[in-house]
């Protein structure tokens, strides 16, 4: 507290994430986790990586979960478990992370890639159902920025076509999805395959890279084992062509310390995006995100969409102002030059388009402060109130 009030003395500086003042309340915990990795010297699957692969299943309700060394590899890994062949097609959202897309063609498969909602960020299953043809295989969801796709509809489609889903769930841990029977998922738990990702700046990240596969569907689940560690299923002998994706000993004790403290940090992420809500209420030519009916948010970002053109301005203003702020994604997959020649582009992807223009992402972390926040609305009225 005392340094903050320091800090402010010399202008005030809002950040999009704090891991070291998140660190520093456990950091105990986290040096000892360490210093047990240490001492024992077992930096490849020590035993700390099973541990917390089965925290990880308990926690999310899944039946497996297979380590892997980041949410690139967890996807591409999953892909490979699918055994599909070149040529296949893979519905995935235009407005994501690379990654997502990115699997599909290292793969030699086929991206296509299809529109989003304009209010949930995520996509439909109704641009999903336009997209496919008879090559397609798999549909990758990608719950954005923390809240889930309408599963219930899109795994309807899936099963209509015998489609494969994989979630990519890197940004959305412990969010939890609602079907009409009442029944309550975790994101990642719905699909053949949920992607994870622990990158730092994730909900639950670690202190370097880290992924993990999770799956109800034993045979699936062991086959992506099996791709993770070179297609080996005792020691020398190959079964099949896999990769090396481990997640390391360290990283899996740093992430078992995190994750008990994951529900009190989705909380606080929570309660500082109502705090955001309240304070930009009615503001003109801002909209703040969208809470689905269908889903809880854990606000992985706090997004918000600036009309007439001045989403540039506003981070420019911010940033002036010493509020940090980023956009995600400020190109769509459709105008990527990778996936030039190589992708399927669905019949209209103007929304993801669009948003590309609008979306800006402001501060949010658990570690954040009314004050800050306050200060955050004030500094975004005082732009919405000449420009907007
Ligand atoms: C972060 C992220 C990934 C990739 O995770 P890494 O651990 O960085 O490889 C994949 N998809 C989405 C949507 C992400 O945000």
């Amino acid at each position: 507290m005392m340094e903050t009030s320091q800090q402010r003395q010399g202008g005030i500086a809002v950040k999009m994430l704090d891991l070291k003042k998140q660190h520093s309340r456990i950091r105990k915990e986290l040096d000892e986790a360490i210093a047990g990795v240490v001492d024992s010297c077992r930096f490849i699957n020590g035993p700390q990586v099973g541990q917390f692969a089965a925290s990880l299943a308990a926690y999310t309700g899944a039946r497996y979960a297979v380590p892997v060394g980041n949410g690139t590899d967890a996807l591409q890994i999953a892909l490979m478990a699918l055994g599909l062949n070149p040529g296949d097609e893979v519905i995935v959202p235009a407005f994501t992370y690379i990654a997502s897309a990115e699997v599909i063609a290292l793969l030699g498969l086929t991206p296509v890639m299809v529109d989003v909602d304009y209010d949930s960020f995520n996509t439909t299953a109704d641009n999903i159902q336009r997209a496919i043809t008879r090559s397609t295989k798999a549909i990758i969801p990608v719950h954005l920025f923390g809240q889930s796709c309408p599963m219930e509809s899109i795994l309807e489609v899936a099963r209509e076509h015998r489609l494969h889903v994989i979630e990519d769930n890197a940004q959305s841990i412990a969010a939890r999805y609602t079907f009409s029977d009442g029944t309550v998922r975790q994101t990642g738990t719905m699909g053949t395959f949920g992607c994870i990702s622990f990158f730092p700046t994730k909900n639950l990240g670690c202190m370097g890279d880290g992924g993990i596969i999770i799956s109800d569907d034993q045979t699936k689940a062991q086959r992506a084992k099996l791709i993770a560690s070179h297609g080996q299923s005792t020691k020398y002998y190959h079964d099949i062509v896999g990769c090396n994706s481990r997640l390391d000993t360290l990283q899996a004790a740093i992430l078992s310390v995190k994750l008990r403290y994951l529900d009190e940090c989705t909380a606080h992420r929570q309660s500082a995006a109502a705090i955001y809500d309240e304070g930009l209420r009615g503001v003109k030519g801002i909209t703040t995100p969208k809470r689905m009916k269908y889903s809880t948010h854990v606000f992985h970002q706090y997004t918000l969409k600036v009309a007439g053109g001045q989403r540039d301005g506003l981070r420019q203003f911010l940033s002036d102002n010493g509020v940090e702020s980023m956009v995600y994604y400020p190109r769509p997959l459709q105008r990527q030059q990778a996936f030039r020649g190589i992708a399927r582009y669905g019949d209209n992807l103007e929304v993801s388009e669009q948003l590309c223009g609008e979306v800006l992402s402001i501060p949010m972390h658990p570690e954040l402060t009314a004050e800050e926040q306050n200060y955050v609305v004030e500094k975004i009225k005082e732009y919405a109130s000449t420009h907007l």
